[in-house]
């Protein structure tokens, strides 16, 4: 598999930060796998991931528009542990094939950057040349889930409840960008890291695939970027 230069793991909680990290990344030069995107993507109407998803669910997972029907899809899930299983054995797969897809069309000579909420809860930190966590407090992201998503404080905090810990996502970051100032500060620390964690990696004259730079982040010290 031709693997890019730089495969950047970026995570972080529900509305912590992520994808203003990720655009930021993506204006430096990075290309950015969303995974959240392309697990919608992999049940657009009418692909095979819906039709299987409807094969597992029932036809009540699909809406008259020939969409996934979110809400119904979530209130079966939410209550019946073998359905969602069902559910992810569909979607998780699909999202790694597209996922591995686009970063081996991003070529050798790209910072890959992969935008995945659950990749501490999913055990993927070693699939990364680096980790990168994005922190912010969580009574700030309740407020944003309240104030910008429409969501009650009872439901943001239990989505936040429902993902790993502050504690756990910092045990596996390689790097840890805390987002606690404003939105141009998340910025420019963004940049920050581009400068002292990427840039240094993009000189040189080889590409993985011409046998140069090897990966791997053994040994790279936990740090505030
Ligand atoms: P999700 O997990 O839901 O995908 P996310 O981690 O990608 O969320 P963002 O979408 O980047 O988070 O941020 C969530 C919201 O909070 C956005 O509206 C964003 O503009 C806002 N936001 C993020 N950081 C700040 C900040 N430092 N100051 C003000 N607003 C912020």
């Amino acid at each position: 598999m031709v693997r890019p230069r730089l495969h950047i793991g970026l995570t972080g909680g529900i509305a912590s930060g992520k994808s203003t990290v990720a655009a930021e990344l993506s204006a430096l030069g990075a290309i950015v796998v969303d995974a959240d995107a392309l697990s919608r993507a992999v049940v657009a109407p009418g692909s095979e991931g819906l039709r299987r998803v409807g094969e597992a669910l029932g036809p009540t997972a699909i809406a008259a528009d020939g969409s996934m029907d979110r809400a119904a899809v979530g209130k079966l899930v939410f209550a019946d542990a073998e359905a969602r299983a069902r559910l992810n054995g569909i979607i998780h797969p699909l999202v790694r094939a597209e996922g591995q897809r686009l970063v081996t069309e991003a070529g050798p000579d790209s910072v890959v950057v992969q935008d995945v909420p659950l990749l501490v809860e999913t055990g993927q930190a070693d699939s990364y040349d680096l980790v990168l966590v994005v922190e912010a407090d969580p009574e700030e992201r309740v407020a944003r889930m309240v104030r910008d998503r429409g969501m009650t404080e009872a439901d943001a905090r239990a989505r936040i409840a429902a993902q790993a810990t502050d504690g756990q996502r910092r045990a596996a970051a390689d790097v840890l960008i805390v987002n606690d100032a404003g939105l141009e500060d998340l910025r420019r620390t963004t940049r920050c890291f581009w400068e002292q964690y990427v840039a240094p990696r993009l000189q040189g004259p080889t590409s993985r695939s011409q046998g140069g730079q090897t990966g791997g982040t053994t040994g790279r010290p936990k740090d505030g970027a």
